[in-house]
């Protein structure tokens, strides 16, 4: 990239460090920030950011957010017995789209996946259980049809199982190997309406 100045090459190496961009991409992206108004050049950079200092996990469901406790716990309508488990907080937006799930979420931020290895300590699972201490109905396990997801959902109900909490699995219908944020709202809300007792 010797024919860009020091600077533009640099700006141009870091876009091309973000998934799904390419080199081609990069260096359009590059350009187009260069002919972007200085103002809004500020704008994307201090809400990368500001975004980066602030977000944390929330306390409680582990989600992330910039206050300690995230919107969707502070909110006294939802029903706290009913814990649905997702693997990231993409997936948790997914579920929220839909409008239709009144319980809380818990963020695992991530799945089990021995090939990766990727144990039970490397995700939010013994903080799943200290909540399960409270007074909870049912554990809804909405970790993706993948191998990583399933192993994970397994695991999971293996662990809640004595505690005598109703553990269930959204339905497939959910393709496998299909990344929850992908799919649509009908497609969730069969998933979740037709889960079943693990
Ligand atoms: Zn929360």
């Amino acid at each position: 990239m010797d024919y860009y100045s020091k600077q533009i090459s640099k700006l141009i190496e870091e876009l091309s460090c973000l998934p799904g961009i390419g080199a081609k991409s990069a260096q359009r992206l590059a350009f187009h920030i260069l002919n972007m108004p200085t103002e809004q050049v500020e704008a994307l950079s201090s809400a990368i950011i500001e975004a980066k200092r602030n977000v944390k996990y929330c306390k409680n469901c582990f989600t992330l957010t910039d206050e300690d406790v995230c919107p969707i716990c502070k909110d006294k309508a939802r029903n706290r017995k009913v814990i649905m488990v997702v693997e990231n907080t993409r997936d948790l937006a997914a579920y929220e789209k839909t409008g239709k799930f009144d319980g809380v979420y818990h963020v695992l931020h991530g799945a089990i996946s021995p090939m990766l290895g990727i144990g039970p300590n490397d995700i939010k699972l013994k903080e799943l259980l200290v909540r399960l201490e409270q007074d909870v109905d049912e554990v809804i396990i909405a970790t993706n049809s993948s191998l990583e997801g399933e192993t994970t959902a397994m695991y999971i109900s293996k662990l809640i199982k004595p505690t005598g909490i109703k553990v269930t699995r959204i339905a497939s219908g959910v393709p496998v190997g299909g990344d929850l944020e992908y799919i649509d709202e009908v497609t969730l809300l069969r998933a979740l309406e037709g889960r079943k007792e693990l």
